[in-house]
């Protein structure tokens, strides 16, 4: 294989005989694409040279200088779009940004719910690191080794990050979290601003915008909580200091307010429809996007139907409000290398926790060891969430040789225990130890209420959402959801067999065009003459998404799920690949993106 130095010129590439699926939900057609100087400078049903002489005169000369791919069988998409990721402190030491890079992903936006690491007090970044270990569970030892602060404003922060090579774009929002602790010090958590200190935020959202931020967040459940156990500062922030800073992109004319809303940990629900109506009036009010997080909560499960109309029905009336909606169920894995699991609390367990897996799990495979840790009862544990984690049965789901995100009613545990006549951590003590000890079981913690993955094709399809919180870069010991992308293609247009599916052009617009334009990014997302070369070549019969596997590579030996792809034929980043037959190649043509375009 072919490996492309970072600062090679960009290639000339045509693209033969692809089955070209543009991004704009228009049916499929097989054609060529040329690419020339990261640009997408040629598109064609049928062979180019039919349009040659119409196109340009020196077009038969610039397809002969060009290296060919032969695409057939190849489905041709545009690069994905990742709106939704907490890179915010992988970014400044990390180039791939995996895994998004392995799903096809090649431009990202970051600094979702609230949480970033700019701007900053000198010596006070501890306080953000605890924000983002709290709230999307990255490690701090891994935050705190990994990141040269080199900034204290916003617009240093993108400096920082302007200086650096990515496998794909970066783009950023300014965290309403860091910026209460900015402006507002030690009484960031609980007080409200005065006026002089709102008016600085407002002002530090407005520099953050024009150095080219995409937008600013926000967090508003109880459930984003620090490291520490606080509320994430600005959880409680009135309606007067959200409508300020949002006025300032209705005052620029550009950026995005990304809000996670009062009650989507399944509050009651007078609270869910006063939020929506109240952030219906102020996307109406400012003319710009607002996003906000969507998924089926335990409280009521069919909530998300009457928040998508309401959201439709905002839209109607002239407020650009879009629910933003995963195309998974978001939970946790767990497994012998998770920090809680359903043995982890007790008694002989824990005197074989610390131990390096393979040895822990020939201990654990002793006959004697299993039964008096069976035996033995639940010791205390932290959280009183915990508790599903530790005895929770029936929401625990085997998973499989293949990664399975659509396990039916027979893979729950308390099920296939019933069925087997056995204890049911017995059979977590033995699945547990499949695969060396690395095999995780899921428990889902929205979006499966009804064991099934209906729901969620509901969310999908509805005419309001947007697809999105994948949270990549986040939840690193517990969850892997990056992977949404290939999941689409994969389980959403292929696979799925309890339900409908989506049909491919659909679902390649929900990962493009649709997230593209949510963000102003109109120069991608779509296979046009003019665009960025960001493109895909996918083997679809052979895509597929990997087993996640837990992998300690981030700074502190800090560990993380890590979940991979196959069927990825190349990943071509502005005219550059990046990815070739599912490894990186080297090449690094990924950018701080700058404003909207
Ligand atoms: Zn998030």
């Amino acid at each position: 294989m072919e490996s492309i130095a970072p600062d090679a010129e960009p290639a000339r590439l045509l693209i033969r005989s692809a089955q070209i699926v543009d991004g704009t939900s228009s049916p499929a057609f097989e054609g060529d694409v040329l690419v020339e100087s990261g640009r997408i400078a040629a598109v064609s049903r049928g062979p180019l040279e039919r349009d040659a002489a119409a196109a340009a005169p020196d077009l038969p000369a610039r397809l002969r200088a060009a290296e060919e791919i032969d695409a057939r069988g190849l489905l041709l998409t545009p690069g994905f779009v990742d709106v939704h990721t907490h890179y915010d402190g992988q970014a400044t030491w990390d180039e791939m940004l995996a895994p998004s890079c392995w799903h096809g992903v090649t431009t990202i936006v970051m600094g979702n719910c609230g949480v970033g690491f700019a701007p900053v007090v000198p010596g006070r970044e501890q306080t953000l690191i605890e924000q983002m270990e709290g709230v999307e569970d990255i490690p701090g030892t891994a935050l705190a080794e990994g990141i040269e602060w080199r900034w204290e404003t916003f617009p240093e922060y993108l400096d920082a990050l302007g200086e650096r090579r990515f496998m794909l774009d970066v783009g950023t929002q300014v965290p309403h979290a860091a910026l209460r602790a900015y402006v507002m010090g030690e009484r960031a958590g609980e007080a409200e601003p005065t006026d002089a200190e709102l008016a600085r935020m407002a002002a530090i959202v407005r520099e953050g915008i024009r150095a080219g931020a995409l937008g600013v967040s926000t967090s508003r459940i109880l459930a984003h909580r620090t490291s520490r156990g606080a509320e994430v500062p600005g959880t409680f922030a009135g309606e007067r200091e959200l409508e300020a800073l949002a006025r300032v992109l209705g005052e620029l004319g550009t950026g995005v307010f990304e809000v996670v809303p009062r009650g989507m940990d399944g509050e009651v629900s007078a609270t869910s429809h006063a939020e929506i109506d109240w952030m219906g009036r102020v996307a109406k009010a400012i003319g710009r996007p607002l996003t906000f997080s969507l998924v089926q909560t335990h409280t009521e499960i069919d909530r998300f139907r009457l928040l998508l109309g309401r959201a439709q029905q905002l839209q109607a009336e002239g407020a650009p409000i879009f629910p933003q909606v995963a195309n998974r169920s978001t939970g946790i894995l767990i497994g012998l290398q998770s920090d809680e699991h359903t043995f982890s609390t007790r008694a002989t367990y824990r005197k074989l926790a610390q131990l390096p897996l393979a040895e822990r799990v020939a201990r654990l495979r002793d006959p004697a060891t299993k039964a008096r840790i069976l035996a033995e009862p639940i010791g205390p544990y932290g959280h009183p969430q915990s508790a599903m984690v530790h005895q929770g049965f029936e929401n625990l789901f085997v998973l499989g040789d293949r990664f399975e995100m659509e396990p039916s009613d027979e893979d729950r545990v308390a099920v296939r225990a019933q069925r087997e006549g056995r204890d049911p951590s017995e059979l977590v003590y033995d699945l547990f130890l499949e695969n060396e000890g690395r095999a995780f079981l899921m428990f889902p913690f929205t979006n499966y209420f009804r064991g099934s993955l209906d729901d969620v094709h509901a969310m999908l399809m509805h005419p309001a959402s947007v697809w999105g919180l994948g949270d990549g870069g986040a939840h690193c010991g517990v969850a892997c959801d990056a992977g949404g992308p290939t999941l689409m293609l994969t389980h959403w247009v292929r696979d799925r067999t309890r339900g409908p599916r989506i049909p491919l052009e659909r679902a390649v617009a929900m990962l493009t065009s649709e997230p593209a334009a949510l963000y102003g990014l109109g120069d991608r997302g779509r296979i046009a003459t003019g665009l960025r070369a960001d493109l895909n070549l996918i083997d679809h019969a052979k895509l597929e998404a990997l087993m996640p596997e837990m992998i300690f590579d981030l700074p502190a030996k800090g560990r993380r799920l890590m979940q991979r792809a196959r069927g990825y034929r190349r990943t071509i980043v502005a005219g550059e690949t990046t990815i070739m037959d599912d490894a990186a190649t080297g090449a690094r043509p990924g950018r701080l993106l700058r404003g909207a375009r």
